[in-house]
């Protein structure tokens, strides 16, 4: 089969490699329709997270047709169209029952290599899901690849980032980073009360983007947040949205928030500095919160909302490409100069 794997530092290939097989009962075959590209798999494009071995297929964010179950799967069917959450957990361990998923000790990330779970990534023409019955959720009736895949990774991210920081009716925002999972807070802002979200960035395409959901684009290069913030607002926001991974964006982030707010490290960290002290954040009583998406704890109430039409999440999507120009994606989406990137694998 086709697939996008990793060969170090800038070196994406599309090559044959082997189909995967069952390995466990509980694991099933998925025949990948979409594939989306994310600003995490830039770090493997980067070359920044350890143990992903030459030949590693890359991705962690699709939607397919479940081709093979093993014995153990009960729910999933052959045939049933279905989207992934980007790290599989089993459904039956301690933490799982308390729906705490990340303590899974199962834990892993779909094409992050040998330290995440050693399992292979999704951005290629078949996948091995393990815990499909948990892992996978059917697709809902009358709804698409492109309105739901992102239910499975960044969307919940940007659901789960919202939650965390404990944001609440009549609170004003400020996202900093206007990618997609910065897109994407904003877009879902609303639905958490928020009256005003202030999005911090230095791309005017990506600026002008989160202004069509409803965004109030703040262009980094050209005047400094702080001033235009506390002059648009009257002072500092409630809740800041660290959605770069970045540590020009980390120090922003902090000169953003008010007393007593909330800053959320939602961007994709590896070995950033920390770039306040420790006397700032208690002086500030700034509480912080590092996330990781939830898709498992979120994703239903998430489906609900694009299923009433409350948000459209495929309007982020920038670019349809098919998997064999996904080295000429990665170099786009690392230049940016496309937004999201959604590999058309199979019909
Ligand atoms: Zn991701
Ligand atoms: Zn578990």
């Amino acid at each position: 089969m086709l697939a996008a794997t990793s060969h170090g530092p800038e070196e994406i290939r599309v090559e044959e490699v082997a189909r995967p097989q069952i390995e466990s009962p509980t694991d099933a075959i998925v025949r990948v329709t979409t594939a989306a590209l994310c600003g995490s798999d830039l770090h493997v494009y980067h070359g920044k997270i350890p143990a992903v071995d030459p030949g590693w297929i890359v991705g962690h964010e699709f939607c397919g047709v479940v081709e093979e179950t093993g014995d153990g799967v009960t729910d999933m069917q052959e045939g049933d169209r279905v989207v992934a959450a980007m790290y599989p957990a089993c459904g039956h361990c301690p933490a799982c029952i308390a729906r705490d998923h990340r303590n899974c000790p199962q834990f892993g990330v779909f094409g992050m290599g040998r330290q995440f779970g050693n399992l292979q990534g999704a951005q290629a023409e078949y996948v091995r899901v393990p815990f499909a019955d948990m892992t996978l959720r059917r697709i809902p009736e009358g709804q698409t690849d492109e309105s739901t895949i992102f239910t499975g990774d960044i969307l919940a991210t940007a659901f789960t980032a919202l939650k965390a920081a404990g944001t609440r009716a009549g609170d004003t925002i400020a996202i900093v980073g206007a990618g997609p999972v910065g897109q994407l807070i904003a877009m879902l802002a609303p639905s958490f009360g928020v009256i005003r979200t202030f999005i911090v960035d230095l791309v005017p395409a990506r600026l002008a983007e989160a202004a069509n959901h409803g965004a109030i684009p703040v262009d980094a290069g050209k005047e400094d947040p702080r001033d235009r913030i506390l002059s648009d607002h009257g002072a500092l926001v409630d809740r800041v949205f660290e959605a770069a991974g970045n540590k020009p964006a980390l120090e922003t982030a902090f000169r953003l928030v008010r007393v007593q707010g909330d800053v959320v490290l939602v961007g994709m960290l590896v070995n950033e500095e920390f770039p306040v002290s420790a006397g700032l954040v208690w002086l500030k009583n700034i509480q912080i919160h590092p996330v990781l998406g939830d898709p498992f704890n979120h994703r239903e109430e998430i489906l609900r909302l694009i299923s009433c039409g409350h948000i459209h999440p495929e309007r982020l999507v920038s670019h349809h490409m098919p998997l064999t120009e996904a080295a000429e994606a990665y170099r786009a989406f690392d230049a940016h100069e496309v937004q999201k990137v959604i590999f058309e694998v199979s019909a």
